[in-house]
């Protein structure tokens, strides 16, 4: 057994969304350790290429000839996902976000989708819903295949009663039945890890992120929506939409409990997960339950990342860090090398062939038609 041991810092992205930091690329590991941080070998990189990767779940608004070079090396396809953050001074744009994204899409030749989303900030006005229809139907036209709605919609927005609004509010129904009727996919990154509503864990994958970005850290809040209360309206959502397909982003917020995920895809057959930002969350798991869970349920995962490529980001240090972060969840998945999680040893997975095409391309097909283009 090829025994590497990778130091690895996932603990970026705990539900940021767009949060993804090049400048922190992980430190190498010391040179008596070896050196499989990093990018991949070449036999690496033909085995990766070799399976058409798709990233269902990234943000790119910045088009840089280095980075669409980096997705054909890698046979990469990406979707595209924009957000409406109110707190980025770039992402709280969404016509300049949109905007981008579109520039990103037309330039990647064919190896770019668009997710597009809605400003859910507007949801008091009059002819919201209206508005927020046309809008994502004018960007279906331009060749979205997907919507997204936020974690905003339960833990930031409130009603004029100064309560939290939640994913199955009447007044996104229509939206969803739009999607719906054009045969689009929904995204749904609803509530957050459960340490969100914990008090403070040094320990946990997400501790990082919460402390980088208290406006998430419901512990604090006074008054929050609770995790099952989000997690319940998103449920309803998948009830009253059973012909809307829909991606749940980072596992579905379900991290913590591969039961309840499993319990959900079991329910809901309209629904499926995405990896992103949660590849920790599988390897705090035991290796033959982990194994077991992707095996029963190899039809309903999605691979994505939650990568971020904003305006004024390098590019080249953008690049590397990608490829990075590509091999080492590719080295989990896909080979039985040691690696090494906040001072825990983890063996790769070693899945069969079948299941990471799945994982890393059919899955992605099928739950985002037209993720990549018929052509390709
Ligand atoms: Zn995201």
């Amino acid at each position: 057994m090829k025994k590497l041991i990778l130091l690895l810092v996932l603990t970026l992205a705990g539900g940021a969304c767009s949060k993804q930091q090049t400048e922190k690329i992980s430190p190498s590991a010391s040179p008596a350790t070896a050196p499989a941080t990093g990018p991949f070998s070449d036999s690496e990189l033909q085995a990766f290429a070799a399976l058409e990767p798709i990233d269902t779940h990234t943000h790119v608004f910045q088009s840089a000839p280095a980075f669409y070079a980096m997705l054909q090396k890698l046979h990469m396809h990406i979707l595209d996902i924009c957000v409406d953050d109110d707190h980025s001074v770039f992402q709280k744009n969404l016509p300049l976000e949109i905007k981008n994204a579109l520039e990103v899409v037309r330039a990647s030749a064919g190896n770019a989708a668009l997710c597009t989303t809605f400003d859910p900030f507007k949801f008091k006005e009059r002819g919201f819903t209206q508005a927020a229809i046309r809008q994502i139907n004018h960007n279906f036209d331009q060749g979205a295949i997907a919507v997204k709605i936020w974690k905003n919609i339960g833990m930031e927005i409130k009603d004029a009663k100064g309560n939290y609004i939640l994913p199955d509010n009447p007044i996104f129904g229509p939206i969803y039945k739009d999607i719906a009727a054009h045969h689009k996919t929904l995204i749904a990154h609803v509530a957050d890890p459960n340490t969100l509503w914990e008090p403070p864990n040094p320990k946990a994958p997400d501790y990082s992120y919460y402390m980088e970005h208290p406006e998430w850290y419901m512990y604090k809040k006074a008054h929050p929506a609770s995790k099952e209360a989000i997690l319940r309206a998103r449920d309803h959502l998948l009830e009253e939409n059973p012909n809307l397909r829909v991606v749940g982003a980072h596992l579905g917020s379900m991290e913590a409990d591969f039961g309840q995920l499993a319990r959900h895809l079991d329910r809901y057959s309209n629904f499926a997960v995405d990896t992103a930002a949660r590849m920790p969350y599988l390897m705090m798991q035991p290796r033959p339950n982990i194994i077991n869970f992707i095996t029963k349920y190899q039809d309903r995962l999605v691979y994505g990342t939650d990568l971020g490529f904003s305006p004024g980001k390098d590019p080249e240090a953008t690049v590397k860090y990608w490829e990075n972060y590509y091999a080492r969840d590719w080295r989990f998945l896909a080979t039985d090398d040691t690696l090494e999680y906040q001072g825990r040893k983890v063996q790769g997975l070693d899945l069969p062939q079948s299941i990471l095409r799945k994982l890393y391309h059919d899955n992605a097909v099928q739950w985002f038609p037209g993720i990549v283009p018929e052509a390709h």
